[in-house]
């Protein structure tokens, strides 16, 4: 069969990942023999949590699981855990990416501001991911996260929160630039006062070039394979986009998940990720696919 494979220039890891794999590699180099445990995986993709679980990273739920340092990822953690990693004495190595960092604080300043006038902080992401209990942790949990424009208007219809008081509306780091926009304007409609609700960009400028480039990678291919864990929020976002401009994109972990039956001859396949996928797994698939068909 005569195809084509093109791997994106772009998919691999983003900048806060690598600096927290980067870091723990040095760590585990740099300690021979003792343990590094990650709080929550450092990276949502199995094959590269193998690759570092055989230099010694170890994954915990719960810091009563470490008896050494722990890692703390690109997503962050909320105060909570700090202040019980210190009262149970285990050492931290915070590997929080700098923008997540910079969200948390801005989050605290605004809950400060807001929750003195009946006011509320409103965070777009996805509900229990770590980024999102590390930023709901910065307002005593009193943060109200909804994911869609649906829940948004529930919020809203609950009273949970009040369109006639002040507004500060954020988004996940990797958040879906249009539903985020959606939620903007929906808010924007029903408020009382536009001028009580406060937008901030909070969309990594990472996720949101990605996010225009994809969309001509899948629509320049006639295959998209999207490879990404299943866990991934991410992913998922990136994995629909490539959908909804390429009705044949498939979405897989690893090599073994490559089905011959999707390719036809003369396709240009296309090869992408998340910005948790390693570009090492892109280059396997990339051969496993050339072998196979
Ligand atoms: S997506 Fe952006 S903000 Fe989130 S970890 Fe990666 S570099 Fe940091």
């Amino acid at each position: 069969m005569n195809i084509s494979v093109e791997i994106d220039a772009r998919s691999g890891f983003c900048g806060g990942v690598i600096r927290a794999i980067e870091g723990a590699e040095k760590f585990l180099a740099e300690h021979p023999g003792e343990p590094l445990y990650s709080l929550g995986e450092i990276v949502h993709n199995e094959e590269e949590l193998n690759r570092l679980s055989a230099r010694g990273l170890k994954s915990i739920s719960r810091l009563e699981e470490a008896d050494a340092t722990v890692l703390i990822r690109a997503h962050g953690e909320a105060p909570q855990t700090y202040q019980k990693a210190k009262r149970l004495g285990i050492p931290i190595k915070d590997f929080t990416c700098p923008v997540v960092l910079k969200l948390q604080e801005s989050i605290r300043d605004a809950y400060s501001r807001v929750k003195t006038e009946g006011g509320a902080v409103v965070i777009f992401g996805r509900r229990g991911h770590a980024e999102i209990l590390g930023l709901q942790g910065q307002t005593d949990g009193k943060a109200v996260v909804v994911e869609s424009v649906e829940m948004m208007k529930e919020a809203v219809a609950s009273g949970a929160v009040d369109v006639s008081r002040p507004i500060e509306l954020f988004s996940q780091t990797t958040g879906s630039p249009s539903v985020y926009a959606a939620v903007q304007d929906y808010l924007g409609c029903v408020m009382s006062d536009r001028n009580l609700l406060k937008v901030h960009s909070t969309i990594c400028s990472q996720v949101l070039s990605r996010h225009e480039q994809l969309s001509e990678f899948a629509f320049s291919h006639e295959v998209i394979i999207f490879v990404s864990g299943r866990q991934s929020s991410n992913g998922k976002v990136l994995f629909d986009l490539c959908r909804a401009v390429n009705s044949r994109s498939y979405l897989i972990s690893s090599a073994e998940e490559v089905d011959p039956e999707w390719f036809r001859d003369g396709d240009r396949i296309g090869i992408c990720g998340a910005t948790s996928t390693p570009r090492w797994l892109l280059q396997e698939i990339a051969s496993k696919i050339l072998q196979l068909v």
